[in-house]
Protein backbone atom coordinates (compact mmCIF):
# COMPACT_ATOMS: atom_id res chain seq x y z
CA UNK A 1 0.00 0.00 0.00
CA UNK A 2 1.04 3.05 -1.00
CA UNK A 3 1.03 6.80 0.89
CA UNK A 4 -2.41 7.56 -0.99
CA UNK A 5 -3.09 4.23 -0.89
CA UNK A 6 -2.83 4.22 2.84
CA UNK A 7 -4.60 7.64 3.52
CA UNK A 8 -7.43 6.78 1.44
CA UNK A 9 -7.90 3.79 3.66
CA UNK A 10 -7.30 6.17 6.64
CA UNK A 11 -9.93 8.87 4.89
CA UNK A 12 -12.71 5.85 4.75
CA UNK A 13 -12.10 4.37 7.81
CA UNK A 14 -12.72 7.81 10.14
CA UNK A 15 -15.55 8.48 7.89
CA UNK A 16 -17.30 5.41 8.70
CA UNK A 17 -16.52 5.92 12.01
CA UNK A 18 -17.69 9.60 12.61
CA UNK A 19 -19.69 10.44 9.65
CA UNK A 20 -21.25 13.52 11.04
CA UNK A 21 -18.03 15.25 12.75
CA UNK A 22 -18.44 19.08 12.32
CA UNK A 23 -17.00 21.85 14.30
CA UNK A 24 -18.01 21.70 17.74
CA UNK A 25 -17.16 25.09 18.49
CA UNK A 26 -20.71 27.08 18.51
CA UNK A 27 -21.38 30.08 16.44
CA UNK A 28 -23.93 31.52 14.24
CA UNK A 29 -21.40 33.88 12.40
CA UNK A 30 -18.08 34.37 11.27
CA UNK A 31 -17.29 36.89 13.66
CA UNK A 32 -18.26 34.59 16.88
CA UNK A 33 -16.03 31.86 15.20
CA UNK A 34 -13.27 33.66 14.91
CA UNK A 35 -13.99 34.63 18.31
CA UNK A 36 -14.65 31.31 19.77
CA UNK A 37 -11.35 29.91 18.00
CA UNK A 38 -9.40 32.83 19.63
CA UNK A 39 -10.71 31.49 22.69
CA UNK A 40 -10.28 27.97 22.27
CA UNK A 41 -6.17 28.22 22.36
CA UNK A 42 -5.42 25.74 25.26
CA UNK A 43 -9.20 25.24 26.25
CA UNK A 44 -11.62 22.97 25.39
CA UNK A 45 -14.02 23.62 23.18
CA UNK A 46 -16.70 22.40 25.89
CA UNK A 47 -15.62 25.25 28.21
CA UNK A 48 -15.55 27.64 25.11
CA UNK A 49 -19.14 26.64 24.44
CA UNK A 50 -20.25 27.97 28.32
CA UNK A 51 -18.63 30.85 28.09
CA UNK A 52 -19.70 31.83 24.75
CA UNK A 53 -23.04 31.27 25.46
CA UNK A 54 -23.56 34.44 27.80
CA UNK A 55 -20.87 35.97 25.76
CA UNK A 56 -22.19 36.24 22.25
CA UNK A 57 -25.48 37.32 23.62
CA UNK A 58 -23.67 40.54 25.02
CA UNK A 59 -21.40 41.14 22.94
CA UNK A 60 -22.79 40.82 19.03
CA UNK A 61 -20.96 43.02 17.01
CA UNK A 62 -16.72 44.34 17.42
CA UNK A 63 -18.04 47.88 18.59
CA UNK A 64 -19.41 45.86 21.38
CA UNK A 65 -16.13 44.56 22.64
CA UNK A 66 -14.69 47.78 22.31
CA UNK A 67 -17.94 49.59 24.20
CA UNK A 68 -16.54 47.81 27.91
CA UNK A 69 -13.23 48.60 29.62
CA UNK A 70 -10.72 45.53 29.47
CA UNK A 71 -11.52 44.58 32.69
CA UNK A 72 -15.13 43.69 31.78
CA UNK A 73 -14.44 41.84 29.14
CA UNK A 74 -11.56 40.10 30.78
CA UNK A 75 -14.25 38.97 33.95
CA UNK A 76 -16.82 37.88 30.81
CA UNK A 77 -14.38 35.03 29.75
CA UNK A 78 -12.10 34.43 32.92
CA UNK A 79 -13.05 30.74 33.22
CA UNK A 80 -10.94 30.64 30.16
CA UNK A 81 -6.97 29.84 30.16
CA UNK A 82 -4.70 32.87 29.84
CA UNK A 83 -8.08 35.23 29.55
CA UNK A 84 -5.91 38.54 29.97
CA UNK A 85 -4.45 37.98 26.68
CA UNK A 86 -7.60 36.37 24.96
CA UNK A 87 -9.29 39.53 26.07
CA UNK A 88 -6.83 42.18 24.92
CA UNK A 89 -6.21 40.31 21.63
CA UNK A 90 -10.07 40.44 21.14
CA UNK A 91 -10.17 44.28 21.94
CA UNK A 92 -7.59 44.69 19.18
CA UNK A 93 -9.32 42.92 16.91
CA UNK A 94 -12.23 44.14 16.95
CA UNK A 95 -10.94 47.80 16.39
CA UNK A 96 -9.19 46.48 13.32
CA UNK A 97 -11.89 44.75 12.21
CA UNK A 98 -13.74 48.22 12.27
CA UNK A 99 -10.59 50.66 10.93
CA UNK A 100 -10.50 48.34 8.25
CA UNK A 101 -12.92 46.01 7.33
CA UNK A 102 -15.84 47.73 7.75
CA UNK A 103 -16.71 45.76 11.00
CA UNK A 104 -17.07 42.35 9.01
CA UNK A 105 -14.31 39.37 9.25
CA UNK A 106 -12.09 39.40 6.30
CA UNK A 107 -12.34 36.71 3.90
CA UNK A 108 -8.50 36.10 3.03
CA UNK A 109 -5.72 34.30 5.04
CA UNK A 110 -3.46 36.65 4.86
CA UNK A 111 -6.76 39.50 6.51
CA UNK A 112 -6.95 36.99 8.82
CA UNK A 113 -3.86 36.31 10.12
CA UNK A 114 -3.01 39.61 10.60
CA UNK A 115 -5.68 40.00 12.89
CA UNK A 116 -4.22 39.67 16.88
CA UNK A 117 -4.41 36.20 18.56
CA UNK A 118 -5.04 35.15 15.02
CA UNK A 119 -3.03 32.30 13.85
CA UNK A 120 -2.53 29.77 11.10
CA UNK A 121 -4.86 27.51 12.46
CA UNK A 122 -7.58 29.47 13.77
CA UNK A 123 -7.35 31.40 10.01
CA UNK A 124 -7.70 27.61 8.47
CA UNK A 125 -10.93 27.33 10.84
CA UNK A 126 -12.32 29.84 9.86
CA UNK A 127 -11.81 30.14 5.75
CA UNK A 128 -12.96 26.71 5.78
CA UNK A 129 -15.86 26.64 8.09
CA UNK A 130 -17.45 30.58 7.64
CA UNK A 131 -16.65 30.74 4.14
CA UNK A 132 -16.01 27.50 2.44
CA UNK A 133 -12.54 27.40 1.70
CA UNK A 134 -11.18 23.82 2.03
CA UNK A 135 -8.42 24.03 4.06
CA UNK A 136 -7.22 21.72 7.05
CA UNK A 137 -6.47 23.25 10.60
CA UNK A 138 -3.84 20.93 12.25
CA UNK A 139 -4.53 21.72 15.94
CA UNK A 140 -3.25 19.16 18.56
CA UNK A 141 -5.35 16.12 17.39
CA UNK A 142 -4.76 16.53 14.22
CA UNK A 143 -0.97 16.50 14.82
CA UNK A 144 -1.03 13.64 17.38
CA UNK A 145 -3.41 11.19 15.03
CA UNK A 146 -1.33 11.93 11.79
CA UNK A 147 2.20 11.11 14.14
CA UNK A 148 0.47 8.59 15.39
CA UNK A 149 -0.38 6.60 11.94
CA UNK A 150 3.10 8.25 10.73
CA UNK A 151 0.98 10.24 8.18
CA UNK A 152 3.63 12.78 9.59
CA UNK A 153 7.00 12.38 11.13
CA UNK A 154 7.14 12.91 15.00
CA UNK A 155 9.57 15.82 15.31
CA UNK A 156 7.65 17.20 11.87
CA UNK A 157 6.30 20.61 12.61
CA UNK A 158 2.88 22.04 12.82
CA UNK A 159 2.91 23.18 9.11
CA UNK A 160 4.91 20.11 7.80
CA UNK A 161 2.09 18.14 9.16
CA UNK A 162 -0.42 20.41 7.45
CA UNK A 163 1.19 20.04 4.23
CA UNK A 164 1.88 16.55 4.02
CA UNK A 165 -2.20 16.06 4.82
CA UNK A 166 -2.73 18.47 2.18
CA UNK A 167 -0.89 16.42 -0.44
CA UNK A 168 -2.43 13.19 0.27
CA UNK A 169 -5.93 14.23 1.38
CA UNK A 170 -7.93 15.37 -1.99
CA UNK A 171 -8.90 19.08 -2.06
CA UNK A 172 -12.78 18.81 -1.76
CA UNK A 173 -12.25 16.46 1.32
CA UNK A 174 -9.80 18.59 3.56
CA UNK A 175 -12.11 20.51 5.75
CA UNK A 176 -14.16 17.40 6.42
CA UNK A 177 -11.08 15.66 6.87
CA UNK A 178 -9.83 18.21 9.42
CA UNK A 179 -13.01 17.82 11.32
CA UNK A 180 -13.18 14.02 11.29
CA UNK A 181 -9.25 13.78 12.52
CA UNK A 182 -10.08 15.88 15.27
CA UNK A 183 -12.87 13.63 15.87
CA UNK A 184 -11.12 10.26 15.80
CA UNK A 185 -8.35 12.08 18.23
CA UNK A 186 -10.89 13.06 20.82
CA UNK A 187 -13.27 10.34 21.00
CA UNK A 188 -10.61 7.23 19.97
CA UNK A 189 -7.15 7.93 19.52
CA UNK A 190 -6.70 9.84 22.90
CA UNK A 191 -3.68 11.58 24.09
CA UNK A 192 -3.85 9.21 26.99
CA UNK A 193 -5.90 6.30 26.44
CA UNK A 194 -6.24 5.83 22.71
CA UNK A 195 -8.55 2.90 22.03
CA UNK A 196 -5.63 0.45 20.03
CA UNK A 197 -7.21 -2.66 21.32
CA UNK A 198 -10.53 -1.75 19.40
CA UNK A 199 -8.93 0.30 16.47
CA UNK A 200 -9.88 -0.50 13.04
CA UNK A 201 -6.82 0.89 12.09
CA UNK A 202 -4.07 -1.11 14.27
CA UNK A 203 -2.90 -3.29 11.36
CA UNK A 204 -1.58 -0.23 9.34
CA UNK A 205 -0.31 1.75 12.95
CA UNK A 206 3.01 1.28 14.32
CA UNK A 207 2.17 3.03 17.11
CA UNK A 208 -0.50 1.11 18.23
CA UNK A 209 0.85 -2.24 17.91
CA UNK A 210 3.82 -1.20 20.14
CA UNK A 211 1.36 0.22 22.69
CA UNK A 212 -0.44 -3.48 22.29
CA UNK A 213 2.68 -5.17 23.36
CA UNK A 214 3.19 -3.87 27.26
CA UNK A 215 -0.07 -4.97 27.32
CA UNK A 216 0.37 -8.26 26.25
CA UNK A 217 4.11 -8.35 28.37
CA UNK A 218 2.02 -7.32 31.37
CA UNK A 219 -0.50 -10.23 30.42
CA UNK A 220 1.28 -12.95 30.12
CA UNK A 221 3.87 -11.72 33.13
CA UNK A 222 0.59 -12.00 35.22
CA UNK A 223 -0.81 -15.43 34.21
CA UNK A 224 3.28 -16.51 34.92
CA UNK A 225 2.92 -15.08 37.95
CA UNK A 226 -0.42 -16.86 38.54
CA UNK A 227 1.01 -19.76 37.79
CA UNK A 228 4.36 -19.69 40.20
CA UNK A 229 1.72 -18.52 42.87
CA UNK A 230 -0.07 -21.35 42.04
CA UNK A 231 2.71 -23.58 41.51
S1 LIG B 1 -4.08 1.83 16.79
FE1 LIG B 1 -4.07 3.14 18.61
S2 LIG B 1 -2.52 4.72 18.23
FE2 LIG B 1 -3.03 3.75 16.25
S3 LIG B 1 -4.62 5.04 15.38
FE3 LIG B 1 -5.65 3.38 16.47
S4 LIG B 1 -6.04 4.19 18.52
FE4 LIG B 1 -4.49 5.53 17.55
Amino acid sequence: MNAKQKMRHILDIIAGMFPDAHCELNHDNPFELTIAVLLSAQCTDETVNKVTADLFRKYKRPEDYLSVPLEELEQDIRRIGLFRSKASNIQKLSRILLDKYDGEVPETHEGLTELPGVGRKTANVVMSNAFGVPAIAVDTHVERVSKRLAIAKPDDTVLEVEHKLMKLVPKDEWTITHHRLIFFGRYHCKAQNPQCPVCPLLELCKEGKARMKPAAKTKHNKKNTKIRIEG
